[in-house]
């Protein structure tokens, strides 16, 4: 099935509007006509070649939202018309440990990611900037119908990767959490944290979105270019979550927590993050990772949020603006997620 998609022909050149081929659908394939889809900061460090070379022409997006249009003779999950989504795993080993436990995440055998991936038909995957995809029903989610269709796509990546952290260190009703960075994920941290009963603090270059995280459910917002900031929140949280893909000084952060706090990384940035001992050992402070979430903890997100009425802000464009969009996102001026309305591309 050949269908429309807007790809990267190099590291180097604007993504232009294409044709991409998709496999047929199998037993246990689901066909979805995707309807929106979210642009994530990893989709531009992709396409650029900034995580590694990769094969073009290549599709990305790995926050997508659409409707079920065909499924496989063996499909039990999923039934024409659903509307389901799509995050950034399309396959794992579903025999290891982790697997098994629902963390294809963190499969020992490594999982397919949504493009830019070896499937196991050994193409390479190619992402949701397209009108079609299939999918292995395991790896489809259920959207339920109170989440607004246009902004769930966010959810996908951003809400997952920040609700996995927040849930495994059990933000709740008594906890003090900071999330640092108002992106794309912070502002999904700011939400969850709060739904969830935290107290929620946003630590932010400045005070620009002050009013925007205070409406989204935020406590309080300090701005981390004020250094008072630093000596007014020493041993404050249990738990503080980064979003900023840029190196900051970590030891800045880790003494902001109090006795067992945890301060654990969302953001990738490709420089190292020195860390000083006693920053860690003065109040058994951990200093943790966590990547996006598995497919059962995606469906408890998607829910959690149907729930309590939460949803990504997000800018909806056509698909000829995907390019003017990324500068954007490279330049911070998105609050907070752009989303692509897939019918412009049809
Ligand atoms: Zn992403
Ligand atoms: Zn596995």
């Amino acid at each position: 099935m050949r269908v429309n998609a807007y790809a990267a022909p190099s590291a180097t050149e604007p993504l232009v509007p294409t044709t991409i081929e998709r496999r047929d659908v199998g037993a246990t394939d689901v066909l979805i006509e995707i309807r929106y889809a979210g642009i994530c900061h990893s989709d531009i460090h992709t396409v650029r070649g900034e995580w590694g070379p990769i094969t073009y022409p290549q599709v990305v997006g790995h926050e997508i939202v659409g409707v079920v249009a065909e499924v496989g003779s063996e499909v039990t999950k999923h039934q024409v018309g659903d509307r389901v989504g799509v995050g950034c795993l399309v396959n794992s080993c579903r025999e290891c440990e982790n697997c098994r436990a629902g963390m294809e995440q963190y499969c020992l055998n490594g999982n397919v990611g949504t493009y830019a991936s070896v499937d196991r038909d050994g193409t390479i995957t190619q992402g949701g900037y397209s009108t079609h995809v299939v999918v292995d029903q395991d790896f489809v989610l259920r959207v339920p119908e109170s989440i607004p269709f246009e902004k769930a796509a966010p959810l996908l990546c951003a809400g997952i990767t920040t609700y996995s952290p927040l849930a495994h260190w059990k933000a709740g009703p008594g906890t003090r959490v900071a999330v640092v960075g108002m992106g794309g994920l912070g502002h999904m941290a700011v939400k969850i944290a709060h739904a969830m009963g935290a107290t929620v603090t946003v630590l932010s270059q400045s005070l620009k979105k002050r009013d925007d995280g205070l409406a989204l459910g935020a406590d309080e917002y300090y701005a981390t270019s004020d250094p008072d900031t630093f000596a007014a929140l020493k041993n404050r949280f249990d738990l503080i979550v980064n979003t900023v893909s840029a190196p900051l000084d970590m030891d800045d952060y880790l003494r902001l927590l109090r006795l067992n706090g945890t301060l654990v990384i969302v953001g990738a940035p490709p420089e190292e993050l020195p860390v000083h001992a006693f920053a860690l050992s003065g109040q058994r402070r951990s200093f943790a990772g966590s990547g996006i979430g598995g497919i059962p903890e995606t469906q408890e997100m998607l829910d959690f949020c149907a729930e309590h009425g939460i949803a990504p802000e997000t800018e909806l464009i056509s698909a000829d603006y995907i390019n003017e969009a990324y500068e954007r996102v490279l330049g911070s001026d998105v609050r907070y997620r752009f989303v692509i309305d897939i019918a412009t591309l049809a």
